[in-house]
């Protein structure tokens, strides 16, 4: 029986909370009385979600109490691994961790200790004021996937990043490899809105997605391919005489070096790497150029292209301000810092960090424009021109799997422990099985979970952490645009959790630094310190709570044409399309074409033998990322993983709707069921990423089914497949090869280390070679005893008489031909004959099911019962 809930009733407050589920902060109403959420539902005030909730949204509830979550500290009670823990109080956690990682530092330095971190949901900002203070440069998130290589090659080029949306005045917006009819439910809403009063959508995806369907023009390109559409649009838009020029001669430097130098990159040339007709191309960029006010939305997919990513985003770049869309109304705002309250960047107390620290940041020397060299340049012009600059703890981090590598290999230096909060490494960053291999093997590890995931089941201590009702919030877009939307917590946290900021402020104080360096004890001090400056605007209120229960958040006004006055926030104070940054940084100055890390034109024997191309990374409900898999009715929303197949390709490798297939790259491969429909090209594959399965259990050596569908199994996080700006990898056009799972499959069981190797017995290889040297066994445990002869298959999870290609049900105790449903005894291996209730061998000879006797004729038997008697 359910119960009544009354939340009209005496006592039941009404508390403006939010859904942290995804990016979107939506606002959410939470019902509360005695300490207890009685209900919640979407906040109808609240400017992003206007009072929906979406599938995710809806299940915060179960989240709050679910029966997996994490209440107490648990220490570590057997071998690493093992899921064997002890309950201890916060206390003696906080205090044994800061004594291991003060022995650490005194040993190793304080760069040995890294630190791990998930999405823009947490406060990062603490994170990084902790290191710095600590003197560690090894923070970093897997946000170099999402948007982080975006606002600084775009921060380079023109001075900011546009982030603020202002689509009402535009005629035209291209959605480039962002997909909101999946990934954003309360976005894909304004467009429509918008597309109703005549805006033009062009959306530029592989796929032909929920948001494809409502484009005017869709542009199917060939996975990985962005950047050759973006540089030869730059072309149409030059050679065609659409530029802006009033724009450019006013405004921009190295207009005339840009023309020739894409004269190479016609439509014609970008056919074959886009394999998209050149007319077509022509028409995108004729639209785009003549409906200005134009708009290019981000999405992810620039992120993910790996070692053409930074070149694609220069060129997106170039493209909106040679059409003179830039900070004009129905443009690409540029926004600057947040100048009306406090930024995360002035939280992170980055002064702190000596230069002889930041030096040692590991990936620096490789991936320069994301990490302290190109953030050093980028912050010190921003400090010129606002005297503020972007967040450090996003724009300027440690490169995660170089991380990962150095804790396998020692190279750079050894990275002794890792300090975890809010991600799940193995399913969201690339080469999964390294990583995984690293969190084995790190000498000490620190989770702060809601669950226990491979990496809170590899770690010494895992800290239970507050959930978005419990906690109070602000949203404001990494302090890149002015506006900020504030939400206060429903109730006190549950049972021990506590929130991230009081993790990392008592790990502060036990660890050494000085309690005024974090002199707010809970977050509702910290976002009071935030928001005091609305004050001056005239806004009144005496705490944090009491700005959310009156203002709820800051909007001001949008401001145009910013440039007018101090220029761009550039070195030459113009936008510059040929980019002094990533020169002096030693990158091209101009947007240069880099093909994909893998392709079929760069290296065509590769493509023989892996003939398809991968598309991953996307969102899709009701998941994000690696998370709610543990929520089991949107389990039961989408219980299995799917990949999309074409269906022509589909009949030619006999693959149906349904049927388990290995997806496999040169690095290993993953199994997901097949999705046959005409919505990618005959040579795409399209994967769903952050799968494991919570309810395989921590046994074996890849707990969760961590590995089984994992697409980070296939991507590559080797350097030289890195785009060299910005350091991330690819899960966008890599080439792959798809076939059925078959009884009797070898699991991928193999990793590799990319580069060099100080821990002896390992043995290192170049690293576009795919060998193994050292196999993780990928075992899966069965769940019932294995009868004698049969073999264990960890792939298919059966047991098998491999000899006769039988299957064992354990559940009847008989075995079973998988392709004609003839069963067999397991002792004699005759068939069951269901006519006569008999065994049968192979000659036809008939036995007793009982005594396995044989029965000699039994014809006549069967003539009776035939008979009736
Ligand atoms: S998960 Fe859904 S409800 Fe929650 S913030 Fe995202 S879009 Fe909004």
């Amino acid at each position: 029986m359910s119960e009544t809930i009354d939340i009209h009733a005496p006592g039941v407050e009404v508390k403006k909370s939010c859904c942290y589920f995804c990016h979107q902060n939506c606002g959410v109403l939470a019902y509360v009385k005695d300490g207890k959420v009685l209900k919640i539902e979407g906040d109808p005030s609240h400017p992003t979600n206007q009072g929906g909730l979406c599938t995710r949204g809806n299940i915060a509830l179960l989240h709050l109490d679910h029966p997996d979550r994490i209440n107490y500290p648990l220490k570590r009670a057997g071998e690493k691994g093992s899921n064997q823990w002890e309950r201890i109080s916060w206390d003696q956690a906080i205090s044994e961790i800061a004594e291991k990682l003060n022995q650490i530092k005194a040993e190793s330095g304080a760069e040995a200790v890294a630190t791990a971190g998930g999405t823009l949901r947490t406060e990062d900002w603490a994170r990084r004021r902790f290191m710095n203070m600590f003197g560690s440069p090894n923070g970093f998130h897997n946000a170099l996937l999402c948007w982080i290589p975006t606002f600084m090659v775009e921060t380079a080029v023109s001075g900011w990043s546009p982030f603020e949306t202002d689509l009402a005045d535009s005629r035209c917006v291209i959605l480039w490899g962002f997909n909101p009819g999946a990934s954003g439910m309360p976005s894909m809403r304004g467009y429509s809105d918008l597309k109703k009063n005549g805006l033009k959508i062009i959306v530029v995806d592989p796929r032909y997605s929920e948001t494809a369907a409502h484009a005017d023009l869709w542009l199917p390109l060939r996975p990985g391919s962005d950047t050759a559409l973006a540089l030869a649009m730059i072309h149409v838009v030059i050679y065609e005489g659409l530029a802006n020029m009033e724009f450019v001669n006013n405004w921009c430097i190295g207009y005339e070096e840009l023309a020739q130098h894409v004269a190479q990159y016609s439509p014609e040339w970008a056919a074959e790497h886009t394999w998209l007709e050149p007319e077509l191309i022509r028409q995108a960029a004729r639209i785009y150029a003549k409906s200005s006010p134009s708009n290019i939305q981000w999405g992810c997919t620039a992120d993910q292209l790996g070692k053409t990513a930074g070149a694609g985003m220069h060129a997106r770049a170039v493209l909106r301000a040679i059409t003179g869309n830039l900070d004009c109304p129905g443009g690409d705002l540029m926004p600057g810092p947040a100048m009306n309250y406090v930024t995360d960047e002035e939280l992170e107390a980055n002064e702190w960090l000596p230069e002889e620290q930041k030096a040692k940041q590991i990936g620096a020397d490789k991936f320069k424009l994301c990490s302290w060299p190109g953030y050093q340049l980028i912050s010190d012009i921003c400090k010129e021109t606002w005297g503020k600059a972007p967040t450090a703890e996003w724009m300027c981090e440690a490169h995660g799997p170089s991380v990962f590598k150095a804790i396998l290999t020692g190279d750079p230096y050894q990275i002794r422990a890792l300090l975890v909060s809010a991600t799940n490494p193995v399913n969201s960053y690339g080469d999964a099985k390294m990583t995984l291999e690293a969190l084995k093997r790190v000498e000490f590890m620190v989770t702060c979970e809601y669950w226990m995931t491979p990496a809170a089941l590899y770690s010494d201590y895992v800290m239970p952490i507050a959930g978005a009702l419990e906690r109070p919030t602000i949203h404001n877009n990494y302090g890149v645009t002015d506006s900020l939307l504030a939400s206060q917590r429903a109730i006190q946290p549950l049972y021990e959790r506590k929130t991230d900021y009081e993790f990392w402020r008592l790990l502060a104080l036990a660890s050494g630094q000085d309690e005024d360096q974090w002199p707010w004890e809970t977050l509702e001090e910290v976002f009071y310190y935030v928001t005091y400056s609305f004050t001056s605007l005239g806004y009144q209120f005496n705490s944090y709570d009491e700005f959310v229960e009156k203002y709820r958040f800051y909007y001001p006004p949008l401001h145009y044409y910013k440039y007018g006055n101090n220029g761009f926030c550039t070195p030459s104070r113009r936008v510059e399309l040929k980019s002094s940054i990533l020169e002096e940084l030693g990158y091209p100055s101009l947007p240069t074409w880099i093909g994909p890390a893998e392709n079929e034109i760069d290296d065509p024997e590769l493509a023989e033998e892996y003939p398809l191309v991968l598309t991953t990374g996307g969102g899709f409900m009701p998941y994000h990322h690696s998370e709610q898999f543990n929520i089991s009715p949107l389990r039961f929303l989408r219980h299995d993983p799917y990949f999309t197949i074409n269906p022509i390709k589909a009949k030619e490798l006999h693959i149906k709707d349904g049927d388990w297939c290995w997806i496999e790259t040169r690095r290993g491969r993953m199994k997901q069921r097949a999705n046959v429909e005409p919505s990618v090209h005959e040579k795409v594959i399209y994967a769903q990423r952050g799968w494991w399965y919570p309810e395989n259990g921590p046994e074996g050596d890849a707990p969760y089914g961590c590995l089984e569908s994992n697409v980070n199994m296939l991507s590559s996080v080797d350097d030289e497949h890195c785009d060299p700006i910005g350091g991330s990898w690819a899960n966008r056009g890599l080439l792959c090869k798809v076939y059925k799972v078959k009884y009797g499959d070898e699991p991928d069981i193999q990793f590799s280390i990319p580069g060099s190797s100080k821990v002896p017995g390992v043995t290192v290889m170049p690293s576009d070679q795919r060998l193994a040297y050292e196999l993780i066994p990928y075992n899966p445990l069965p769940t019932f005893e294995v009868p004698e002869g049969l073999t264990w298959d960890k792939g298919t999870k059966i047991a098998w008489d491999l000899e006769r290609g039988l299957a064992y049900d354990p559940d009847s105790g008989w075995l079973y031909d998988p392709e004609t449903s003839v069963f067999f005894d397991l002792e004699t291996r005759f068939a069951y004959d269901p006519e006569t209730e008999t065994l049968v061998d192979e000659a036809g000879t008939h036995y007793d099911m009982t005594t396995k006797q044989p029965l000699g004729d039994i014809t006549p038997a069967v003539a009776d019962v035939e008979g009736g008697e």
